[in-house]
């Protein structure tokens, strides 16, 4: 019997205003157009073919069941090392570490973990896609703070401003996605400060600690203890190894936090698949790999940006993730005062290069005129890009 012909109840939408994502949208109709998919961030390269074999290795070695709840112990331990030798934390890998699936699930989990209804969370806008329907199902109430329009620097006093008995949590992003802004550690202790005389927690999405470029570092929150005291430090490994389709994450955060993270973790996905984790162990005990990846992305990063200097697009600073922001303002073509998302549409479907409107990062879709492109592709596919982009 087919579905339609079934009475099937109506629904509320726990999510009314939440669609399929830009970044799903994007990457289809790219496949549809045959566009040059600059728009959904993921490399179009392979990882090393080592960590491929690790993972063959892993489940001939029978690691084909469930690992412990909290992550496989060699990863959570090869983490707990990386966290000391980068930033001089000292974090227990027993109760201070969790193996996620991918940054998105640690994110969701974290919220439901700490937020109840009517508790606010402050973001900071444009922010990625996932933070405010994570808070909207755990009930909690948005408060969105913008970055200074055009630089994208937080604006303390607009944080200060927005921070109240009832608030939560604040979701910082550094490196940013979508700007490419890369938070200063005088930053990081302007939000120690802030945060010191208040009960909030930190939730830092550092995805992209590995992208930082232009010999800046990244400051993770676990560098200064004013913030890891109360912080749920989320890294995904899909960034950082070239594996984004493998869905693995880890949250560090203090052991009562942790605790708290893993009652909903439990019956939110149990734990995360094994022979990846070993894999992933194996790979982390040679820091090449990631000590490498800031020389790696920022020549494809000078590459794009060197190509579309010659063009009328507008390159926005950035020195982090894989993202060029571009403002559209002094093209000459008449698509250029289209919203952004029809720009993008315009753009992978008569240019034949994909990108994402910067107003999907906003929850009032503000229309800046900038456009984002990833730049973690081939040079080959960079340069079919570019050649595409000089027609603007
Ligand atoms: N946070 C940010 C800022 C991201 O850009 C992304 C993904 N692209 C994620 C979280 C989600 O990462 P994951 O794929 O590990 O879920
Ligand atoms: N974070 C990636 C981006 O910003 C996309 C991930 C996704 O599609 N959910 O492009």
């Amino acid at each position: 019997m087919p579905f339609q012909a079934l009475h099937t109840p109506v629904l509320n939408s726990r999510l009314p205003k939440v669609g399929t994502t830009i970044f799903t949208v994007m990457s289809a109709l790219a496949a549809e157009t045959g566009a040059v998919n600059l728009g959904q961030g993921f490399p179009d390269f392979d990882c090393d073919p080592a960590l491929v074999n690790a993972v063959t290795q892993a489940m001939q070695a029978g690691h084909n069941q469930y690992p412990p709840m909290p992550g496989v112990p060699a990863l959570r331990q090869a983490m707990a090392a990386k966290m000391q030798a980068l930033y001089g934390l000292a974090c227990d890998p027993h109760t201070e570490i969790t193996v996620t699936a991918g940054a998105t699930q640690a994110i969701l989990t974290t919220i439901l973990a700490v937020v109840h209804p009517g508790d606010e969370v402050i973001v900071l806008e444009p922010c990625y896609d996932s933070y405010v329907p994570s808070i909207e199902l755990a009930g909690g109430v948005v408060v969105r703070v913008p970055l200074t329009p055009g630089s994208f620097r937080p604006d303390f006093e607009r944080i200060s401003g927005a921070i109240t008995p009832r608030t939560r949590a604040i979701l910082i992003n550094s490196p940013h996605n979508p700007s490419g802004q890369v938070w200063s550690a005088a930053d990081m202790l302007q939000l120690q400060d802030l945060l010191a005389p208040t009960n909030v927690l930190l939730i830092s999405d550092e995805v992209y600690e590995h992208m930082v470029f232009d010999g800046q570092q990244h400051q993770s929150a676990a560098r200064f203890p004013g913030l890891a005291a109360r912080a749920f430090i989320v890294s995904s490994f899909g960034k950082t190894y070239h594996v984004t389709g493998w869905k693995v994450g880890t949250v560090v955060a203090p052991a009562t936090l942790t605790a708290e993270f893993r009652k909903v973790h439990q019956f939110n996905v149990f734990t995360v698949n094994t022979p990846m984790q070993h894999a992933l162990a194996a790979y982390m005990a040679d820091p090449t790999p990631y000590l490498n990846l800031p020389a790696f992305y920022q020549r494809k990063r000078d590459l794009f940006r060197d190509g579309l200097a010659s063009t009328r697009f507008k390159l926005l600073p950035g020195a982090g993730t894989y993202f060029q922001c571009v403002d559209i303002s002094g093209l000459t073509v008449p698509e250029r005062d289209l919203p952004e998302a029809d720009f993008c549409q315009w753009l992978t479907r008569e240019i034949g290069v994909a990108a994402i409107p910067l107003s999907a990062f906003y929850g009032n879709g503000f229309d800046q005129k900038v456009v984002r492109f990833c730049f973690a592709k081939k040079d080959t596919t960079l340069h079919e890009a570019l050649k595409r982009l000089a027609r603007l």
